[in-house]
């Protein structure tokens, strides 16, 4: 079957770009190597709890955003859970409110790409291996599981160090330079249940010249009242850049170290670790998605606008707009 586009990377960014273009009555393929969609904005199943392991809040800063995910706000799914975390410096935790509201879900942070994949065709479960070019007008896809699938016009949502391998033949030379700088950081993320609830003074904790620890959230805080007390604690990125191919006995074993010698916390069992290679981008593109329209071939994801979930959702918009506003479609 040939589609008007195909989609690799079921990201938000690549989800609201997947909307957008069937929204217009385009005939859309979204792929993704995952189980679930969502990419990093991941939730994930802990006994009874269901735990954020990747990210842990979004702002709405962009009213076109916040009107499209309006309805998680009115049925109170989505809501406002900080106005700024205090922070830990020196073993000491000072307040930090900045009345600027970070929004979380109750039933964990993968129900926003949950609602944006409402009613596209996405194939999960499957990794794009390679893309060629069939002819001047048709794009070839190869997935791992061995299928193929064809469409005039490629987009892409996936970090630059997964891109460039995949499409990086067919972009020139200064397009590629572009990418390959940007690097991103990795993050450790251990998460479980604890044996008390730490008394942070809001419902997360940011650290600031620890070597290992970066963000601890108080999980529970976002699920309806009555949860356990549960923990997400992030490392800090150099930590996690200069461990990371460390095991995950090791990882569970120094955070648990630090949380039990910094707060009297213990994780009441074994915790649920997670590595992510590609957390946050360190600088990012400058423009809000890549689009050649000559190739029919595009890209977008946090790494082109500034690194976090909205940013990411914004540059999918931009793309679905430009793809949209190329000929031949
Ligand atoms: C630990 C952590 C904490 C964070 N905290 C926050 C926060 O609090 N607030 C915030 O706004 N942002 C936060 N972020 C960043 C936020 O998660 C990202 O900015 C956003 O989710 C990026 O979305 P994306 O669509 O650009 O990419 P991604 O979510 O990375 O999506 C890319 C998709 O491509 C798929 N893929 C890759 N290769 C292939 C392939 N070959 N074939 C098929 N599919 C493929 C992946 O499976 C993935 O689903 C955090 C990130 C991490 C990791």
């Amino acid at each position: 079957m040939t589609y008007d586009i195909i989609m690799i990377g079921a990201g938000v960014a690549g989800l609201a770009a997947a909307s957008e273009l069937q929204s217009q009555g385009k005939k859309v393929l979204v792929i993704d190597k995952g189980r679930g969609v969502g990419g990093r904005m991941a939730t994930r199943r802990v006994g009874p709890l269901r735990m954020d392991h990747g990210a842990q809040f979004i702002t709405l800063r962009d009213s076109r955003f916040e009107s499209k995910i309006a309805p998680l706000l009115t049925s109170g799914e989505l809501f406002p859970w900080s106005h700024g975390f205090p922070l830990w410096r020196d073993g000491s935790i000072s307040p930090r409110p900045d009345g600027h509201p970070r929004f979380a879900l109750r039933s964990g942070m993968s129900a926003l790409p949950k609602f944006l994949a409402q009613g596209l065709e996405i194939l999960l479960g499957d990794a794009a291996t390679a893309v060629s070019r069939e002819g001047v007008d048709e794009w070839q896809v190869e997935l791992a599981g061995g299928a193929r699938h064809c469409a005039k016009t490629l987009l892409i949502n996936m970090p630059p160090a997964q891109l460039l391998p995949l499409v990086g033949d067919f972009l020139d030379v200064e397009t590629r330079q572009k990418i390959s700088v940007i690097e991103m950081d990795p993050t450790w993320v251990v998460f479980g249940e604890v044996d008390q609830d730490p008394d942070f003074g809001g419902v997360a904790l940011e650290f600031e010249g620890h070597p290992v620890l970066r963000f601890i959230a108080r999980d529970h805080t976002r699920r309806s009242p009555g949860h356990s007390p549960a923990l997400v604690v992030h490392c800090h990125e150099r930590w996690s850049r200069e461990n990371l191919e460390a095991t995950a006995t090791t990882v569970v074993s120094i955070v648990s170290q630090e949380l039990e010698r910094l707060f009297q916390v213990r994780f009441k069992s074994e915790p649920e670790v997670h590595r992510w290679k590609f957390a946050t981008p360190l600088t990012s593109l400058g423009e809000l998605c890549l689009w050649s329209p000559e190739l029919r071939l595009g890209a977008c994801g946090d790494w082109c606008a500034g690194g976090r979930v909205e940013g990411a959702v914004l540059s999918g918009w931009e793309l679905a707009k430009k793809a949209l506003c190329t000929p031949l479609l």
